[in-house]
């Protein structure tokens, strides 16, 4: 919570300390009205996002717009926050992503989560454009203590899924960990190559993937949302882990992608370490950005 709080420190400063100043001193006017739709803009919450927020506001009328306005982002972030944990072993998580976002760091962060509850975690190497990408995830695996399995460059992303979940079967792991392409050039590509992944593990388990994780970096704000509505169109996303909230991302870009994907925010990144994932508590968030 306290990288959370420190990583935010500029969006509260810079935005919300001064809409709660607005909304404390000020009657909600034209100007008052304008002058938080501003704020909210620059906060990185999205033009719908921010045109809703002033609706509610204007509708409720309320006696103290702060907590109003504390309640309505709350509202907007709640959502199915946890993960869908299947009755059925293992536990099949795909994570998807650009480079970059921070989609091997999370993979290594949630198989040391998961090993932190006493589960077997494999993790599959299915990015496999580039070998330094399978080495840097082999890292983190062993940094977690999970099982990694990995074919070569280039090698089909279907085939390591296959192997990964296949081997979790048979050793009877709990948690499979699947990190998958992370290019964008081509949707059309993205989106054979993700289903066939899906349709190959689906042989083993026609419920996997159990949860398909977007992994988005907070600090690219609009434009990652871009991304991530590029990513809900060919695959469907179970959740969003936010990655680099520690750093100069403004935290307004968590609304706009509650309100605007419709899809929850299940785990946040504040931080390069392996302990630095944190489930996401809209309650916390919203205190940490507002007060
Ligand atoms: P990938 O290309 O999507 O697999 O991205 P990586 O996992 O390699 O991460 C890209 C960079 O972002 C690395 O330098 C990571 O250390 C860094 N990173 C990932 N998550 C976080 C985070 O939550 N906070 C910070 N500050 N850096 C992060």
């Amino acid at each position: 919570f306290d990288k959370l709080r420190d990583g935010l420190k500029k969006s509260r400063e810079s935005f919300f300390n001064k809409i709660g100043q607005i909304l404390k001193f000020k009657k909600f006017d034209k100007e008052t009205r304008e002058e938080i739709e501003e704020l909210l803009i620059l906060a990185d919450v999205g033009v719908e996002a921010t045109e809703y927020i002033i609706e509610k506001l204007e509708e409720m009328k309320p006696e103290d717009a702060f907590s109003a306005l504390k309640e309505i982002l709350v509202d907007i972030l709640k959502g199915k926050n946890e993960l869908n944990v299947p009755s059925e072993k293992p536990f099949v998580i795909s994570l998807v992503g650009v480079n970059g976002s921070g989609k091997t760091t999370t993979c290594g962060k949630l198989a040391s989560m998961f090993r932190g509850e006493g589960k077997q975690v494999v993790i599959g190497a299915c990015d496999t454009f580039r070998a330094a990408a399978i080495d840097q995830l082999r890292v983190w695996a062993d940094r977690s203590g999970a099982t990694f399995i990995a074919h070569m460059e280039g090698a089909d992303a279907a085939a390591v899924a296959y192997d990964a979940v296949n081997h979790a079967i048979s050793k009877g792991k709990d948690v499979v960990l699947l990190d998958t392409a992370g290019r964008l050039h081509n949707k059309k590509h993205l989106m054979d190559e993700l289903q066939k992944v899906n349709r190959v593990i689906q042989k083993l388990m026609p419920n996997a993937p159990h949860e398909v994780l977007l992994v988005l970096d907070a600090v690219t704000g609009q434009n990652g949302l871009q991304q991530a509505k590029i990513f809900k169109e060919v695959v469907n996303v179970t959740g969003i882990v936010l990655t680099k909230l520690d750093g100069t991302a403004k935290g307004g870009i968590a609304i706009a992608i509650a309100k605007e994907l419709g899809i929850p925010i299940k785990f946040i990144g504040v931080g390069e370490g392996i302990d630095d994932l944190k489930p996401f508590d809209p309650v916390a968030f919203v205190e940490a950005l507002m007060a």
